[in-house]
């Protein structure tokens, strides 16, 4: 048996209105006992669907998941949402410092290690993403800048349970462009070392997964990567047909 169980989950971003719940409800029907076998399935998607989703998904091996929280408990916070609110619509997850949150909102480690926080007190299993730029790619900083954003952005007393890392290049992001798995592979043994020599026995425990331009033709290879836990899928997760073609990959 693998010492992490692999994972696909899918980020629908702002996409998503009521008639997509049944294109979910096909991902959820796809969601069968030999592939739930081999690994977990988990949508996170905009937080006007959350509850239409757990609804869809209740009964199945499908996780629901929020997209981003705040740092602080309930309050006067307008239009944000409070991690204790996504496990109250029966989120299992949140996703914190996305590289959209990041570059759109300006999120820095410290806020984004502050809602991984708040995730965990509301019960819930945060998904820090990190991830370098082109230019810093460029610049040969990629190991660096991953490095620096996971020791800032994850909180101490991390857990395998409680905790999964997303190591997702910003440049590869809904661009269809993928680093080579040489690249991926050298990226993830610097997160796993990282993550062992900070948590020791909970680090090895801690699900890796790569996210950016994945899709039901690369994810075979990238999946195949060692230390590569899983994926983190944008657009190819809004397909049933594609979402489900990337997690039958393993
Ligand atoms: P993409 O997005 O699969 O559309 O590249 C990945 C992500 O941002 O999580």
């Amino acid at each position: 048996m693998k010492l992490r169980r692999p994972l696909v989950a899918g980020n629908w971003k702002m996409n998503g209105l009521k008639a997509s719940v049944a294109e979910f409800t096909r991902i959820v029907e796809g969601c069968d006992g030999p592939l739930a076998a081999e690994v977990d399935l988990m949508v996170c998607p905009p937080a006007t669907l959350l509850s239409a989703f757990v609804a869809a998904a209740a009964g199945s091996d499908v996780a629901i998941g929020g997209q981003d929280c705040h740092a602080k408990p309930c309050g006067a916070h307008t239009g944000d949402i409070a991690a204790e609110m996504l496990a109250d619509a029966g989120a299992r997850a949140v996703i914190v410092g996305h590289s959209e949150r990041r570059c759109d909102h300006g999120e820095t480690d410290a806020q984004v290690r502050a809602k991984a926080e708040a995730a965990r007190r509301a019960g819930l299993v945060a998904i820090v993403c990190v991830g370098e730029t082109r230019a810093e790619r460029e610049a040969g900083q990629a190991l660096d800048i991953v490095r620096g954003q996971l020791a800032g952005s994850v909180p101490d007393g991390a857990t395998g349970a409680g905790l999964i890392v997303a190591y997702e290049p910003v440049w590869a992001i809904g661009t269809g462009l993928t680093p080579t798995n040489e690249d991926i592979a050298e990226v993830h043994a610097a997160l796993r070392a990282a993550l062992n020599a900070r948590f020791g026995s909970e680090g090895e425990a801690i699900r890796l997964l790569y996210g950016g331009s994945v899709k039901a033709e690369n994810a075979g290879e990238i999946l195949a990567v060692p230390d590569v836990d899983g994926a983190l899928c944008g657009g190819a997760s809004l397909k049933a047909e594609a979402f489900l073609a990337i997690a039958r990959s393993y």
